[in-house]
């Protein structure tokens, strides 16, 4: 499961606006257009963090942004080298994606590809129009939104320009690969695909009543199957994470499907073979850990690879190799069991592009620790909080099992997770392995808060007081990240059933609400908690500071909620967080109470102010017990009512407040990401590259980035071109 990114954060993010025109960034189109061939002396080449460039109608529709990775340069050399051969296996997996998008996606985008790199002679407007319709087909991996799962078309390339522009690539010596194709053949087949937006419009069709196989249009299922040879096929293959469906047809013209498995020598078998060649070697990195033994009586260190990881990364390889999903399942149990510094994602997960649900989407990431040290603090010290907690004792756990969760910084996200990424994963998703193993909870730092500096000043002159722009400024992130902190690893385990419960699961016991209950339960654990002086103990904020932060993090969360009424369509709430901070927004705010916090008018707009946070906590103390109360009895009706009172109706005012004022900021739509890239450091022994380091940097441009991902996914080489 995914965590959608701006879930925590910039809720403005999937804002649409209307039309203030925004010019192009045309000098990070030039910088794009550079070669990528020749790359400059590093030194030459700036840093290319936060916002990089905006594309679409008035630069809302994608924005693309730089991220970091610090403290890269602070782990062990085993560790980088280990991690540059995940990194290299995410590579070589990437452009399954585009095949799982649809049979055409990928030769849509090499097509683009080749005329990019072969353009000598193309004129400038038709160069510019491909570019841009190159890099949406790069940042979704085909002609389909991510999100939306719908096609679109190049907003400023003709059919016209693209056949004169593909003819002339062809003479500058494009390798189209064209086989028993000629190009006009090619062209003519993809020129529906690439132009024409009502054919096959949607990718994933998941609308009650339809044939959900026959009207969709991704890759998973070949053109003319429905749902009827499906379900002819045997329960096991039907359920199959790992399978793409081909056509055929007997004798007698009937149709049939036939299961094609995701391994080498299998659907996507070249791909998974390289990623195979580059977990081979990550191999020889597993990460070692310190083991105590003690020999003839005397107490001994010594190391030993990580048994988990070892076991994990040998199991993912032989289920590349053998397609057989219990060896993903067995990945899965060791993987989520790991603690490593260095970690990944590498195989088929979830299951948004198939409209039965079933068939996972190629996705792989290579992340490290990162302030891992704070949470984990946090993680040891969940029973202290426990007993802090505002309800009674007896639905207090006089024991807890520390989540597995960590905080890191990724390197690298390629396939369904970049590069347009989540904000954090739970995986894995198998509901059997969770229930005996659990899972494991990840939030992705750089990502989280790699925002434009200019969209975040323009969010907080726009939606706070003057007098609290500066406090925002400074503790905002902070506030945030620790929220998010405090709901994964002390709230969501927190708290126990009433013994009248008999062990029966809240969850059954209180139905719908309950999502909506328990995140608002966490939510309002963080809130709650962080004036404890064992925050500032673990190190999350000095004591100095951290009335100033609170009152940043009830600033934040509530200004958030006010503003994510402007993102709500109709008058109903129902995503589970957003109905969550709605009911502890309108409780702190409701008439006849006193939680020093008020929603005062300025120039027109409404803002939070927060004019006594002691009292807000009170507040949010005084709706821990109720939720509690609710979740420990299994009482549906209380929690129902609850969430009608205040976490359901969205608020007419805001809601038109928060829309004008985000329209009139021109927000982009979403965003896709230019990771930093890793520099393998070789030596030569016995003319063989070998690798000695790795470094970090960077400076890519999004084409730059993509271009790469390219070339890099069919070579062997240990330090390619
Ligand atoms: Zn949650």
């Amino acid at each position: 499961m995914k965590t959608k990114l701006g879930h925590y954060s910039e809720e403005a993010w999937s804002s649409r606006s209307r039309s203030l025109i925004f010019a192009l960034v045309s000098g990070a189109m030039l910088l794009a257009q550079s070669p990528a061939q020749t790359p400059n002396p590093p030194a030459a080449r700036p840093d290319r963090v936060g916002e990089l460039e905006r594309l679409g109608e008035g630069g809302r529709d994608l924005m693309i942004v730089g991220v970091e990775a610090p403290g890269f340069d602070k782990l062990k050399a085993s560790q980088r080298k280990y991690a540059y051969f995940l990194y290299r296996a995410a590579i070589a997996g990437n452009d399954i994606a585009y095949f799982q998008n649809h049979r055409s996606a990928f030769e849509i985008k090499d097509l683009l590809e080749q005329i990019y790199l072969h353009s000598e002679g193309i004129d400038a407007a038709t160069m510019e129009g491909l570019e841009e319709y190159l890099k949406f087909v790069w940042a979704h991996h085909g002609q389909y939104g991510h999100d939306s799962h719908l096609k679109f078309v190049p907003r400023l390339l003709t059919f016209k320009q693209l056949e004169k522009a593909a003819k002339q690539a062809l003479k500058n010596g494009a390798e189209f690969n064209l086989r028993r194709d000629t190009l006009a053949k090619r062209l003519a087949r993809l020129r529906p695909q690439i132009f024409d937006a009502k054919v096959e419009p949607v990718q994933v069709n998941q609308v009650a009543g339809v044939d959900v196989v026959a009207t969709s249009s991704n890759g998973l299922y070949d053109p003319g199957l429905t749902s009827k040879e499906i379900q002819a096929l045997s329960p096991e293959l039907q359920g199959k994470l790992n399978v793409r469906f081909q056509l055929k047809k007997d004798k007698k013209g009937r149709k049939a499907a036939e299961a094609e498995e995701f391994k080498i020598g299998g659907a996507y078998g070249d791909q998974l073979e390289l990623v195979n060649y580059w977990l081979e070697k990550a191999l020889g990195y597993v990460d070692n850990e310190q083991i105590e033994v003690i020999k003839d009586g005397v107490k001994k260190t010594r190391f030993e690879p990580i048994a988990n990881q070892r076991k994990a990364l040998v199991d993912l390889i032989t289920y590349f190799q053998t397609g057989d999903e219990k060896s993903f399942k067995d990945h899965s149990v060791a993987w989520l069991k790991t603690k490593s510094t260095v970690d990944y994602l590498n195989g088929f997960y979830e299951v948004y592009k198939d409209p039965r649900a079933v068939v996972g989407s190629y996705e792989a990431n290579v992340s490290f620790r990162s302030d891992s040290d704070k949470i984990e603090k946090l993680s040891q010290n969940a029973l202290y909080f426990e007993a802090k907690m505002p309800w009674p004792d007896l639905w207090k756990r006089a024991k807890v099992e520390p989540p597995v969760a960590s905080v890191v910084n990724v390197i690298l996200e390629t396939g369904d997770s970049g590069p347009m990424s989540p904000a954090a994963y739970n995986l894995p998703n198998y509901s059997d392995i969770r229930k005996e193993f659990g899972s494991k909870n990840v939030v992705l730092l750089n990502i989280e808060s790699a925002q434009s500096a200019k969209v975040k000043e323009q969010v907080i002159q726009a939606f706070y007081l003057p007098e609290d722009q500066e406090l925002i400024t400074k503790f905002g992130d902070l506030a945030r990240q620790w929220t998010v902190y405090m709901h994964e690893v002390i709230g969501h385990g927190s708290g126990q059933p009433d013994a009248k419960l008999n062990g029966q699961d809240p969850a059954k016991a209180i139905g719908g609400v309950y999502s909506a209950l328990e995140e608002c339960r966490a939510d309002c654990v963080a809130l709650y908690q962080f004036f404890d002086p064992k925050v500032v103990e673990i190190g999350a904020v000095s004591e100095a500071d951290q009335m100033a932060a609170a009152k940043a993090m009830y600033l934040g969360y509530l200004g958030g909620q006010l503003r994510m009424n402007g993102l709500v369509q109709g008058d109903t709430i129902r995503e589970a967080h957003y109905r969550g901070r709605q009911l502890v927004l309108n409780y702190l705010t409701q008439p006849g109470t006193d939680f020093g916090v008020a929603l005062v008018q300025k120039d027109g707009h409404s803002f939070v102010q927060v004019t006594d946070v002691q009292k807000a906590r009170t507040g949010v103390g005084d709706i821990l017990v109720k939720l509690q109360t609710f979740k420990s009895n299994g009482d549906k009706e209380g929690v129902e009512k609850f969430f009608a009172d205040f976490g359901t109706k969205v608020n007419k005012d805001w809601q038109a407040d928060a829309k004008g004022r985000m329209d009139a900021l021109n927000l982009p739509r979403a965003r896709a990401f230019v990771f930093p890239q890793l520099v393998p450091v070789v030596d030569q022994k016995n003319d063989r590259d070998v690798l000695r380091d790795v470094t970090l940097e960077t400076k890519e441009t999004f084409t730059e980035q993509m271009l790469r991902f390219s070339r890099w996914a069919k070579s062997r080489e240990i330090a390619p071109k």
